[in-house]
């Protein structure tokens, strides 16, 4: 008998190959996004036609190609990411098969526009069903656009195969989410028939995850950090009110790549145990960093699954820290040790309504009546609906003189330290009949100050130690920041206009963010050059101190990532919460303590600062009695 057998010519076992990579175009996707990760870009933008059907583009700033490796990369086995099987334990780099421009190259018209830095003219390659149909050189920007046109032209039944347009563009806006989340410093845009479906800045992980599932996303997050030997753990699950039916965002990330983990999702799931029902998914986004050596990648084709060696370590490991995350955000089962069902606010105080005044009132005592009858001083602070205005300032501290304007006083002691109107704030609880105060007669607890620094406060049992500056660094940037995007202005006029000298691109970047500072309650009436006028601020910063907040404002935007419209909110109310707070060192009265706490709770995220340190800490009997035994 005759010999029969052949080797496949290339085009076949191309082809045959792409069977492997290439099932839809959002395949073909993903591989162009990898590559482009891979050459270090920072900047990619994907173009694509009928759901990738007609074209799929990627273009990106990286290395680019010389003319020879442009027309190696479409050999089989070609890659310049591994030299030997060794390199295959630590990879860490997307790609390393070298097959995937081979076999996209084996299905479809691919068109390649590539340049390396140092050259000074770049290639141009086209290629059909693996034949290279032209190459010339060309003049193109430095990095690399591939075109993958008319995908299957070649295989017609696999064409045929491909589902609704609407369909294979979700699948490639999953493959986008995926490379866009793993690598948030690097700069993503997408378009889909001519219009934009994603412009993602150069940001952090929580802007990324924000830009790219809308703004409500950011209230949404839990942050989960842990840093152990053999694996570190860092991400955000979605608190467990926002579990949702459908399986929803779930993201696993190892080593910056996207994984599908069935197990390691069972630890996350389970760590929300209690806290959801049944039929709800948690969401989560969790990248998870591990010795490379540590995990078999190559155990699946188009590189979705991971192998750990440490399996069973590392379930463990994500199950508690996600646990311990889901704890310290949730406040209820914190604070009430002994907590009933379904009680879930930290006080009892909460189901009840406000009480009357119940303290005298000297009606006619009233300085700021007349102002605050105009109604352009408010508190951003939360307050009960049945107050009135009127009675804001009863109490004021003797010796505040109220026909000077607030930024005049503040030579007087009571008001030196820069909280006079915080100050002010408290006092008005006196008369709106503070919730504290009941449950104080009721059952003779008492709030006190430590060190000035510390608010400890008695809990049913045990106690709770809230840090007075993050405290109020808290409650003033869910104001602010409440403020900025609803655009609500809360200012206070100033008699004499502050004239303040910044430098050219100081002004500059104020006037970028002066719509959101306007927001807050500034009011400029020039910028310019190298000035800045400003005939009002917000009623809860002294004149005094201005200076200070914008000058630290500017200096945090500088050190921020540019261009994000939520990061710049997020960090300008941060900012602004920080230079506004009320500092350690400041003794509080009792009304002021307890007004703190009060506001503490009504805020969103009570149980840590802005910049996510803890507010407080409890101490249950328990650990007491111990010390004692
Ligand atoms: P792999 O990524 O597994 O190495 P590919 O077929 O995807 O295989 O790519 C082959 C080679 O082509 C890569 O190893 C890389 O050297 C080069 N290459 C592909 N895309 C790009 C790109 N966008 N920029 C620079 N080089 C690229
Ligand atoms: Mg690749």
């Amino acid at each position: 008998m005759a010999d029969i057998i052949q080797l496949l010519p290339d085009h076949v076992a191309n082809q045959i190959a792409a069977g492997e990579v290439v099932q839809r175009p959002a395949s073909v996707v993903k591989e162009l996004l990898e590559n482009a990760i891979d050459a270090k870009a920072t900047s990619i933008t994907l173009i694509i036609k009928d759901a990738g059907k007609t074209l799929v583009q990627v273009t990106d700033n990286g290395s680019g190609m010389s003319i020879t490796d442009a027309r190696l990369s479409f050999e089989r086995h070609a890659t310049s990411k591994i030299k030997s099987a060794e390199d295959l334990f630590n990879l860490h780099t997307k790609g390393f098969r070298g097959e995937a421009l081979a076999s996209i190259a084996a299905i479809a018209h691919v068109e390649l526009k590539t340049k390396t830095e140092n050259s000074e003219i770049g290639t141009h390659l086209t290629i059909e069903g693996s034949k290279v149909t032209s190459q010339d050189p060309a003049v193109v920007p430095k990095g690399t656009t591939i075109s993958v046109k008319n995908l299957f032209y070649n295989i017609p039944a696999r064409r045929n195969f491909l589902k609704s347009n609407p369909v294979e563009t979700r699948h490639i806006i999953d493959e986008f989410h995926r490379v866009a989340l793993a690598h948030p410093s690097v700069a993503f845009q997408m378009l889909h028939n001519g219009s934009d479906v994603f412009n993602l800045p150069a940001s952090n992980s929580r802007q990324r995850i924000v830009n790219i599932f809308g703004s409500k996303t950011n209230e949404k997050l839990v942050p989960v950090s842990e840093e152990t030997e053999i694996i570190k753990i860092e991400g955000f699950v979605m608190k467990p009110e926002y579990s949702k039916k459908s399986r929803g965002e779930q993201f696993f990330f190892v080593n910056d790549r996207f994984i599908k983990s069935p197990y390691l999702h069972h630890a996350v799931s389970s760590a929300f145990e209690g806290l959801m029902k049944n039929d709800v998914h948690p969401g989560y986004f969790l990248f998870l960093e591990v010795d490379p050596h540590s995990i078999d990648i190559n155990i699946h084709p188009t590189k979705t699954e991971i192998k750990f060696d440490d399996e069973h370590a590392i379930y463990a490991m994500l199950r508690a820290t996600v646990k311990h995350s889901l704890g310290q955000f949730n406040i209820a089962p914190v604070l009430d040790f002994e907590r009933d069902k379904g009680f879930d606010t930290p006080y009892e105080y909460s189901k009840k309504s406000p009480t009357a005044p119940s303290i005298e009132i000297d009606s006619d005592f009233n300085p700021f009546k007349e102002k605050a009858k105009q109604g352009n001083i408010k508190f951003p602070f939360k307050r009960e609906q049945n107050q009135s205005w009127e009675s804001l300032y009863v109490g004021l501290k003797d010796g505040f003189d109220a026909a000077k304007p607030l930024e005049d006083q503040t030579s007087n002691p009571s008001t030196s330290l820069g909280i006079n109107s915080f100050e002010m704030e408290f006092e008005s609880e006196e008369v709106t009949g503070n919730l504290f105060e009941n449950k104080e007669t009721e059952t003779g607890q008492v709030t006190f100050q430590l060190q000035n620094k510390y608010i400890v406060s008695p809990l049913k049992n045990g106690m709770m130690i809230v840090h007075q500056n993050l405290a109020h660094q808290r409650i003033l940037y869910e104001e602010l920041l409440k403020n900025i995007t609803v655009k609500e202005a809360v200012s206070q006029q100033l008699l004499f206009p502050l004239q303040l000298h910044f430098s050219k691109p100081d002004v500059e970047i104020i006037e970028k963010v002066r719509e959101q500072l306007e927001h807050t309650g500034f009011i400029f009436s020039e910028l310019k050059e190298e000035t800045v006028e400003i005939s009002g601020i917000p009623v809860l910063i002294l004149e005094s101190h201005v200076v200070n907040l914008l000058n630290q404002l500017v200096h945090d935007i500088k050190e921020d990532v540019p261009d994000s419209g939520f990061s710049q909110n997020d960090m300008l109310a941060k900012s602004m919460a920080a230079s506004m707070a009320i500092k350690t060192g400041v003794l509080l009265n009792r009304e002021e303590r307890e007004h703190l706490i009060n506001q503490l709770f009504a805020c969103k995220e009570p149980t840590v600062s802005p910049t996510n340190k803890p507010v407080f800490t409890t101490l249950e009997m328990s650990d007491l009695d111990k010390k004692f035994m």
